[in-house]
């Protein structure tokens, strides 16, 4: 399962942005899953359950994981047309030719994270 090394990666990369900027406590991480990408969002998921309960970072078993889906698309480029291809390699539906190119699906990125910093300015009043 290479999705618990890819959110080990996701956390870590999260992790670092949120020190920088003084962040005590994440309370959401949205990434972006392409249906092309070969990552599971089940697997994912199950992958940031394990890092919630392991209490040794910024997240809890309060962080939000959101998973966006990006569709899969590809254009072919002989007739210029647009469609839904199932795998990286597809064979144009309208003319049927191979020379099709991907350009959207095939991504795995963090899209955002959203967190809390630090209380102690408010209450020292
Ligand atoms: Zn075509």
């Amino acid at each position: 399962m290479h999705e618990m090394s890819l959110m080990a990666e996701v956390l870590r990369l999260v992790e670092e942005d949120a020190i920088e900027r003084g962040i005590v406590k994440v309370d959401r991480i949205s990434v972006i899953v392409g249906e092309l990408s070969n990552v599971l969002p089940d697997a994912l998921e199950l992958a940031f359950c394990y890092f919630q309960k392991q209490e040794c970072s910024l997240i809890s078993k309060k962080t939000e994981l959101a998973i966006i889906r990006e569709e899969a698309k590809a254009r072919c480029k002989e007739c210029r047309k647009e469609f839904a291809p199932d795998y990286r390699i597809a064979l144009c539906p309208h003319c049927h030719q191979l020379n099709t190119e991907i350009i959207s699906g095939e991504s795995f990125q963090i899209e955002s994270y959203e967190g809390s910093e630090s209380c102690e300015d408010n209450n020292g009043r």
